[in-house]
């Protein structure tokens, strides 16, 4: 058997494993790619250990939260790429998309009752869990969850961390296993894998591969979808091989600058992964093991003693460093936090000091106050602001620097904070590429203290909780080329 990590592998119910079924069963519904999969290793190992062929299901549902064309059409391109990516691999590559709501479980169940057990993917937020029990509770064969997120397992901690400089000293002790344990570039590649016999005709038949012009985002295709038609897809293109070139483009130009540009919203010197990492379509094991194999890395580098220091740790170039502290501590700490938490996108998970101190400011007068319908369309008076608005309407993502401000202003201009949280969570899971992600939650709830510290002096609306204004972000950084390239008509109809 593989070196999946126990940590990394759950069993989701106490059914048997048939060895004499079908086909061992790869349930893809997070890790949406074909290698630097943990999940993916998981299964191909079960179906050489059985010798049976392996099928992988990969399923796109119609209820997530927020299910729309704009965030379809990017998992969809995933699944193109996926399909010709596995066509020349000894599996049984089989996406589907649902057409009506609750297709999901009923597919599983019935697939379910030929395979030998089925292996699927674990995710931190409380819908995919869900779906996960109530599927794994209906399969009359067990059901494995392997969690493929981050370097640092789900359940490699035993509780959240109040900071990222928290997290950061935990994960200088413990991260270097773990990250000295990725998963197979290509897990598909060795030997063993019986050949792949035809999908028993009823299952292919009842639940039918979708079409290829699904796949391809055709707008008539998923014209008859039951999701919110009203969010238009955006130029940005989803799936492994625009994660590919992405991350080429950043090693090869955007690292050089990014410690000094990466706050700079019109420099574009960030990676813009964080869409593909959302839906699966790249691994944080692969881009770091690519730019640790850049900067020539090898562990005796490491610095034993930063103490939670934000760079110095790796031994590396400050861009590599800079960039390495986004992907690894801020993006694992959302991960974290969503696991020990099932609420995480409540106004009560916030630190007491924060909710104490919105609560105490929460029926200040706001100096405007716009409907969410006003927010959505961007329309205000704050150029600024309307112009990140535009950019998210536009392309479906906000940059950084622009994005913390963006849930400042949604916090001063709504009527309390409660609203101001669920508004920001409706806009940006919506409209972002990226939404949906623990991170969402945790960036949304950073522009409401979590994860940072009280800011003196106390103000109204914000009391002690980090202020940030237009002119100010004006002043630090250059955004007039932004506001004329993302600028909102205030009037338009
Ligand atoms: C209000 C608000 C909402 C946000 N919503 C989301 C969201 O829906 N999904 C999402 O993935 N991130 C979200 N973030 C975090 C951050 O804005 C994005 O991850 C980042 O802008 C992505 O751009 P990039 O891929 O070019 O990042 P890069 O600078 O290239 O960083 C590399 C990777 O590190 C991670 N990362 C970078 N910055 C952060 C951060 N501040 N917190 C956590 N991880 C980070 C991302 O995975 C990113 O792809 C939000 C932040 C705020 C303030």
């Amino acid at each position: 058997m593989n070196q999946v990590s126990l940590l990394r592998r759950r069993a989701l119910n106490a059914g048997p494993i048939h060895a004499d079924g079908a086909f061992v069963l790869y349930w893809m519904n997070a890790a949406r790619r074909c290698g630097w999969n943990h999940g993916l290793e998981h299964a191909a190992d079960w179906a050489r250990r059985l010798a049976r062929p392996l099928v992988i299901l990969e399923t796109l549902s119609c209820d997530y939260p927020w299910a729309n064309l704009r965030l379809h059409r990017f998992a969809l391109q995933g699944m193109a790429d996926n399909a010709r990516r596995l066509a020349t691999k000894p599996v049984i590559y089989h996406p589907f998309v649902e057409d009506r709501r609750g297709q999901i479980p009923a597919l599983l169940r019935e697939w379910g009752g030929a395979a030998c057990l089925v292996v699927t993917d674990e995710y931190p937020l409380r819908w995919h869990r869900q779906l996960l029990v109530r599927t794994a509770a209906h399969l009359a064969v067990r059901c494995e969850a392997v969690d493929s997120c981050g370097l640092l397992p789900l359940r490699a901690t035993e509780h959240d961390f109040p900071s990222a400089y928290a997290f950061r000293r935990f994960l200088q002790r413990e991260l270097l296993p773990h990250l000295l344990s990725p998963p197979a570039a290509d897990p598909l590649d060795e030997a063993g894998l019986a050949v792949s016999d035809p999908l028993p005709a009823s299952l292919a038949e009842n639940w039918p591969a979708a079409a290829a012009t699904l796949l391809a985002g055709d707008e008539r295709a998923m014209a008859s979808l039951p999701i919110d038609q009203q969010i238009p897809p955006v130029a940005t293109r989803g799936g492994a091989d625009a994660a590919d070139q992405l991350l080429e483009g950043f090693l090869g130009q955007g690292l050089d600058a990014y410690q000094s540009l990466r706050n700079q919203p019109q420099a574009a010197v960030t990676s813009g992964l964080s869409a593909h990492l959302r839906w699966g379509h790249i691994s944080s094991h692969e881009i770091v093991l690519r730019l640790l194999t850049r900067e020539q890395w090898s562990p005796d580098r490491l610095a034993p003693d930063s103490r939670g220091r934000r760079s110095g740790w790796w031994g590396l170039s400050g861009n590599a460093e800079a960039f390495l502290d986004q992907l690894v501590t801020w993006r694992e700490l959302g991960y974290n936090y969503t696991q020990h938490h099932d609420d995480y996108d409540r106004f009560d998970a916030l630190p007491p000091w924060a909710r104490q101190t919105l609560q105490k400011h929460a029926r200040d007068p706001r100096p405007e106050l716009y409907s969410p319908e006003a927010l959505a369309a961007g329309r205000t008076a704050d150029g600024l602001w309307s112009a990140a608005q535009g950019q998210l309407l536009r392309e479906g993502q906000i940059h950084n620097y622009l994005r913390m401000l963006w849930g400042k202003k949604i916090l001063e201009w709504s009527p309390d904070p409660h609203q101001a949280l669920e508004v920001m969570i409706d806009l940006n899971n919506r409209l972002a590429l990226d939404g949906g992600d623990p991170n969402s939650y945790s960036g949304i709830a950073w522009c409401l203290g979590r994860f940072d510290r009280p800011w003196g002096p106390e103000r109204p609306i914000f009391g002690t909780v980090r202020y940030m204004s237009s002119r100010n972000t004006a002043r630090k950084v250059a955004v007039d080329r932004y506001i004329q390239e993302y600028g909102v008509d205030r009037e338009a109809p």
